[in-house]
């Protein structure tokens, strides 16, 4: 039996990974489930998979939690400071599917206790990549990607000397205004926004998604994570999205990772590694799908992508800046504070305003330098979101 921590296990990410644990009782025992607002599922998972602690982020909520749990023994808990109490207890496994730098603390707390931490929440890594590998490096905890993409790519390295890979390719779905006449993007809804052609997965990586925000915190995620050149990872558009991502050898090879859009395959994958376990997702007929295409991104739909290279650049805090800043303008088009396309706008004048404090110079990676940064990018973000018609 290996022990499971499920960190945002009420989500998109957490939901599908229950769905595989709960297929298979004998091999898993669960410490501890954390979730948000959605209480009511939080604690009739923790019942049902029988964990020893429930954990919500939301301090006003946990006497919701605790009513929900009466009498199953099972302890509760409440706050940020708990979420990273809970992230420390000792398991063979952590899963991070939080949304949002959120996921940082707890996160870096699972890995400076050791173990293997299966990661879905991308911003970890893009908020504070080196400050992550260095803690996963001392304490000898081992970082497995959830992200598909990531995934993929992982998969096809399996076994290969990373000297002689010469690119790295992410696919994106183009999203939900993949095709939209580019002067209707402006005007494009929250409801437009949340849908996307392909995958099922939370609202706010879905409208990331039509703005390619959440490819832009890819390329990241993959600069940080296998240590690449920026220069060598490229983004296409494959509207299928049934190839998550190909690796180029400099003997010429192209490997591809090809799939169903289910993220219970990157979930599992994780999971089950080292080992290949059968898992439940669909088996695709490539003769019935017949075509799969590829286009290159346009920079004028897609400023998200320009914004992740002077990100990569700049190292130090940009990451943190980045991802804070989308964070805001994203809780401000939800909001209805600002349009679809001013988000990647308010992004750009953040990074701009803030360039003294994120360059390399300024890169003394330390949590607390991170979560300054990230503060200040959202005041600052705020600040511009009110100045916009
Ligand atoms: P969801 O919004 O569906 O779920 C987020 C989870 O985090 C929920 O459990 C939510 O609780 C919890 N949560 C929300 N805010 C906080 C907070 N401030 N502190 C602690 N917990 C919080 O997100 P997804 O599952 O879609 O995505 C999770 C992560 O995985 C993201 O980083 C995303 O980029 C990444 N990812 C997602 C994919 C997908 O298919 N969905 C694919 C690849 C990566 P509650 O709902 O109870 O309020
Ligand atoms: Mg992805």
């Amino acid at each position: 039996m290996k022990s499971l921590t499920i960190l945002g296990a009420t989500g998109s990410i957490g939901r599908n990974t229950i769905d595989l644990v709960a297929r298979e009782p004998d091999r898993w025992r669960i410490e501890a489930l954390t979730g948000g607002r959605n209480i009511d599922r939080l604690a009739q998972d923790a019942r049902r998979l029988g964990a020893r602690i429930a954990v919500t982020c939301e301090p006003a909520l946990h006497g919701a939690l605790r009513d929900a749990l009466a009498g199953s023994g099972i302890e509760t808990a409440a706050g940020p400071a708990a979420l990273v109490e809970a992230a420390s207890r000792p398991v063979d496994l952590t899963l991070s599917a939080i949304v949002g730098a959120a996921g940082l603390p707890p996160g870096l707390a699972a890995l400076e206790r050791g173990g293997t931490l299966a990661l879905a929440n991308k911003e970890t890594l893009v908020c504070a990549g080196p400050l992550v590998m260095a803690s996963a490096a001392a304490s000898g905890a081992r970082i497995l990607p959830v992200d598909s993409e990531h995934s993929a790519i992982f998969q096809a390295l399996a076994g290969e000397d990373t000297a002689t890979v010469e690119r790295v390719v992410i696919t994106a779905s183009g999203g939900a205004f993949r095709d939209w006449p580019l002067d209707r993007l402006a005007a494009a809804t929250v409801e437009q926004a949340s849908t996307h052609p392909n995958w099922a997965m939370g609202q706010r990586i879905t409208i990331d998604s039509a703005s390619m925000f959440n490819k832009a915190l890819e390329l990241i995620e993959a600069q940080q994570f296998f240590g690449l050149d920026p220069a060598l990872i490229e983004v296409l558009i494959h509207p299928q999205s049934l190839i998550h991502a190909l690796v180029g050898f400099h003997d010429g090879a192209l490997m591809a990772h090809v799939g169903p859009p289910d993220m219970r395959h990157a979930i599992g994958y994780a999971l089950n590694w080292p080992q290949r376990r059968a898992l439940p997702v669909e088996r695709l007929d490539l003769a019935r799908i017949g075509q799969l295409s590829f286009t290159a991104p346009d920079p004028a739909r897609y400023p998200a992508l320009a914004l992740a290279r002077e990100v990569m650049a700049a190292g130090g805090l940009a990451g943190a800046v980045f991802n804070a800043a989308k964070e805001a303008a994203l809780d401000g088009f939800i909001a209805g504070q600002i349009g679809f396309t001013a988000m990647s706008v308010v992004v750009e004048r953040v990074m701009a305003r803030m360039t003294p404090e994120i360059g390399p110079d300024r890169a003394a990676m330390t949590l607390d330098a991170v979560l300054d940064a990230d503060r200040l990018a959202r005041i600052r973000a705020r600040e511009i979101i009110e100045t916009m018609d």
